[in-house]
């Protein structure tokens, strides 16, 4: 559920109505909805209430820092991939107890960083990084709390960018390993092993995966106990999909939770969890203009102003987007590819859709665009970042305003040997 709806006829975000928006800010822009952001937490949220679970907003689906602002004023801890997410999630009041720390390549100043700031855990991904950390953590009298990503190799279905729970992936230690680096870990003076965290993917649209995973995981959590290890958190990472309007429809968090609360109360362990797209994606949309019509030899093309460095979903997983008109039309139907500026082929929202016919000038709502959207624009064919805004009731804020030509260039130098 989200709060992008019609009213006679003109879309609106909450109270804020589309079209007045586009006429102030301009297009392509980045729309997200407070409402939404906080419905979504809160039900995620809420399906655990009774449990010891920290939910932490995986960052890096969408890191404006009005965005994880809203998100820990819920209550929300973050999950961060990186130095700039670690501050960012500073810098918008996320408590570092409430912080842990993926991924598979962190730096020794992003180390460092995260046991400055005493983050509640790293997710260690290899061998050789829970070494680097005994040894940065011991060169600065510190402890640095682990937790072993552990790879349970499952298929977990989804696309297979999006897929990492399966032996062949990069990410995590693989299973056959886990009990063992977990002994040296117990040795090593620099760390002290908290839990183990696992996650297998993205856009997970079914339960039976998960529930294949967290299993397994206990088995292994019972076995690590065995050992002598004692295992306090168990991060069950994120994962858990959005419908996108085609496709599957995904489980109902209140489902999820029940399946988890099942396969873990035995446990006895403090839960963690990473959601990031079921918080963000369907609580913005990408405002977009149409450029032009083009009857093609063998197709209708929509050109409109945004493109795939805007939103690269489409182009990059296949991804499929809903693309509501912003003023209702009742004029039938026409058949559109839905393509953007930039000088690519893949540069393409939508292959044949099936749309209300509109006109140059006539703005359309990339839908489900808030997570994994405005974090992976870039800025190819020197095409500025679109601006964010966050609407809230009647009100909006522009929490990323569009670059100017002088801001695009302005980390360039021309070196002294050219003129
Ligand atoms: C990307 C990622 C997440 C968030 O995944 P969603 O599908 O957006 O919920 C959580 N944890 C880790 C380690 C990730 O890499």
């Amino acid at each position: 559920m989200h709060h992008f709806a019609y009213r006679d006829g003109a879309l609106f975000a909450e109270d804020v109505d589309l079209t007045a928006l586009a006429d102030a800010v301009g297009t392509p822009a980045y729309v997200y909805s407070e409402a939404t952001l906080r419905r979504h937490f809160r039900v995620f949220a809420d399906a655990f209430a009774g449990a010891d679970a920290l939910v932490a907003y995986s960052v890096k689906a969408n890191s404006n820092i009005a965005v994880l602002k809203t998100l820990a004023g819920e209550g929300a801890g973050a999950d961060v991939v990186s130095g700039g997410e670690l501050q960012r999630a500073i810098a918008a009041g996320i408590a570092p107890e409430k912080i842990v720390f993926s991924g598979v390549g962190k730096t020794g100043d992003e180390i460092a960083a995260g046991l400055d700031a005493r983050i509640l855990q790293f997710n260690v991904e290899s061998a050789a990084e829970l070494a680097a950390i005994d040894e940065i953590a011991r060169a600065r009298n510190a402890q640095a709390p682990i937790a072993l990503r552990i790879n349970p190799d499952v298929a977990a279905g989804g696309h297979e960018k999006i897929s990492t729970g399966k032996k062949e992936d990069k990410f995590g230690v693989p299973w056959a390993e886990a009990r063992d680096l977990y002994a040296k870990a117990r040795a090593m003076k620099g760390v002290a092993v908290k839990g183990v965290d696992l996650h297998i993917g993205s856009q997970i649209d079914d339960l039976a995966p998960f529930e294949a995973a967290f299993t397994k995981i206990g088995g292994l959590i019972a076995d690590l106990r065995a050992d002598g290890c004692a295992i306090e958190t168990l991060d069950l990472g994120g994962g858990l999909g959005i419908p996108y309007g085609e496709g599957a429809v995904p489980p109902h968090p209140d489902d999820y939770a029940e399946m988890i609360k099942r396969v873990t109360a035995p446990l006895n362990v403090k839960l963690i969890f990473e959601p990031g797209r079921m918080i963000a994606g369907n609580a913005g949309i990408l405002l977009s203009r149409v450029l032009y019509v083009k009857d093609g030899e063998a197709k209708k093309f929509l050109i409109i102003d945004a493109g795939m460095n805007d939103l690269v979903r489409p182009a990059m997983y296949d991804a499929f987007h809903e693309i509501w008109p912003v003023v209702e039309s009742s004029g039938g139907e026409t058949v559109y590819d839905v393509v953007g500026p930039v000088c690519e082929s893949s540069d393409r929202f939508a292959k044949d859709r099936k749309m209300a016919p509109l006109k140059a000038g006539d703005l359309v709502a990339i839908m489900s665009a808030g997570a994994y959207g405005a974090v992976q624009a870039s800025q190819y064919n020197t095409r500025a970042l679109v601006p964010e805004v966050l609407v809230n009731g009647d009100q909006y804020a522009i929490i990323r305003r569009r670059p100017t030509y002088e801001d695009i260039t302005a980390l360039e130098a021309t070196p002294d040997w050219l003129p």
